[in-house]
């Protein structure tokens, strides 16, 4: 069994991971940059090293620092959470070499999955339905053109060595193919160091609909249902659910099993995602996931599952702790990506300093954060403050909760997208689970009902509702406000 486990990441995820390994029995140690000195993750970690200066390149970045930090400190595994190297098959190579286990697949697997053109090539000879589109790498815009009027416009333009929806490109008709070719792999080739693009079909209004996946070495590959992930800016994720509304236990059987069976046939080892566009009815897949995923939790809420303990007792080379037939979805479970930034300014960031942070708590209430009062959220990294994640026996339950721990949230000093989730929990068409990734695009209403509520916020700051109901909000408030005057006090004199 692994004994200490280096975190190659930062915030709340690097968190999650040393929770599990605390109740697992496992030493923890952390590494920072100089920008994350007084984070929550550096505290709560058995042993913390800063390996660099703020730019994630110089620090979580540096595979050469990462894997001197667990050689000279005695981990034998390194435990990559999500963004930064969690998909580099460098140090997963790295790993293989040196003899640290890395928590994910084998460097080998990280190559096929990394490539988004490989993966479709992969995906199809498994049998899995993919989007229409290119099985090879376009580089010619006479070729391209040719292929993209075959599949027929719109089509979407993507890099292969791409995530977070950068530098994907809509092409609604045949004059726009070669400017648009020319800019995706102008910005493939300076974001991903590789000018690789590729050609699908763009599908009108599809859900965003993925499968969580658990791979052990021994061969064993399982699902643990679906989350649905439609509410969506710049093709980023804010809310996700699980189950989806849009998914029967029926398809839920057939789909899961399908990806499944390709996490198997590829030898998948740890815990992965596989990603697909739900539309008309019909499953197309994206791209695969090779890490554990921001939006985890509300998996793990439904299926009682812990995804990141599974990971460990994988990487030690047990087998899973549960059959595909053991796996009960049990109620309803949504998250919302609590950011700093400003759902008015086109959700532009705004990090800078916690002056009070009340979160939520109270029955199906599950919190995963890495912030406090006085905090300074760094401008270097994602904006993501916390994730606020309820659960209820069923949809509507989950979003009661969900909206009555927002509106216990109380966050001083920075702006933040609270007032957007209020918003969209609102939403006739949310709560009816009529979901697609065009849904905030096209619900204009929505910005319109973000500024009531914050006009609603500020009268309560001000104390000018008297409202009865309101009475709590304006105590958590004030509860908060005296906290950070406490607090400033106590710098200025102590
Ligand atoms: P990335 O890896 O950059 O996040 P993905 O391929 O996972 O990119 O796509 C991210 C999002 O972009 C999807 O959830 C969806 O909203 C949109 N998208 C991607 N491909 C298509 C497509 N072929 N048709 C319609 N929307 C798409």
């Amino acid at each position: 069994m692994i004994k200490k486990i280096l975190i190659a990441n930062r915030g709340e995820i690097a968190i999650r991971v040393m929770r599990a390994c605390r109740e697992m029995g496992i030493a923890s140690i952390a590494v920072y940059s100089e920008a994350d000195k007084e984070a929550l993750f550096v505290k709560y970690a058995d042993e913390a090293f800063c390996i660099g200066p703020p730019p994630a390149r110089a620090s979580y970045l540096s595979i050469e620092k990462v894997i001197e930090t667990a050689k000279e400190n005695g981990a034998d595994a390194i435990h990559p959470g999500y963004g930064f190297l969690a998909e580099n098959p460098k140090l997963a190579k790295a790993c293989e070499q040196e003899g640290i286990k890395f928590i994910g697949p084998s460097s080998r697997v990280l190559e096929l999955m990394g490539d988004k053109i490989t993966a479709r090539r992969e995906m199809i000879k498994a049998g899995v339905p993919v989007v229409p589109g290119t099985e090879e790498c376009v580089l010619d815009p006479g070729r391209g053109g040719d292929l993209a009027k075959e599949i027929g416009y719109p089509v979407i333009i993507k890099p292969s060595g791409g995530g977070g929806g950068i530098g994907m490109t809509i092409v609604a008709h045949e004059e726009e193919f070669a400017n648009a070719l020319k800019s995706t792999q102008a910005i493939a080739t300076t974001t991903f160091g590789l000018c690789d693009v590729y050609i699908e079909k763009y599908l009108p209004h599809p859900r965003h609909i993925e499968f969580q996946l658990l791979g052990d070495q021994k061969g064993n590959a399982i699902h643990l249902g679906e989350r649905e992930c439609s509410i969506q800016r710049r093709h980023q994720k804010l809310i996700e659910e699980s189950p989806s509304p849009a998914v029967t236990p029926e398809m839920r059987a057939e789909m899961g099993a399908i990806a499944a069976k390709a996490a198997r046939i590829v030898g998948y080892e740890g815990a992965g995602t596989m990603e697909f566009l739900f539309s008309d009815g019909k499953f197309y897949f994206l791209e695969v996931n090779a890490r554990v995923q921001v939006e985890h939790p509300v998996t793990e809420m439904v299926t009682g599952v812990d995804i990141v303990k599974e990971q460990i007792r994988i990487a030690s080379g047990l087998p899973l702790s549960v059959n595909q037939e053991d796996v009960r979805m049990n109620g309803w479970a949504m998250e919302c990506r609590i950011n700093a930034e400003d759902p008015l300014n086109d959700f532009s960031p705004s990090p800078g300093k916690l002056k009070g942070y009340h979160a939520p708590g109270g029955i199906g209430v599950r919190i995963d954060d890495g912030v406090y009062t006085n905090y300074t959220i760094p401008p270097y990294y994602d904006p993501m403050i916390s994730k606020l994640i309820a659960w209820g026996r069923n949809r509507d339950e989950a979003i009661s909760r969900i909206k009555r721990a927002l509106y216990e949230y109380v966050i001083a000093g920075i702006t933040t997208n609270i007032s957007f989730h209020q918003a969209v929990m609102k939403n006739p068409r949310f709560v009816k689970g009529e979901l697609d990734t065009g849904f905030i695009e096209r619900e204009t209403g929505l910005m319109d009902e973000i500024e009531e509520i914050l006009k609603y916020e500020k009268s309560l700051d001000k104390k000018i509702s008297c409202r009865p109901e309101d009475k709590m909000r304006v105590a958590a408030i004030s509860a908060v406000a005296a906290l950070t005057q406490m607090h400033s006090r106590g710098r200025t004199n102590p």
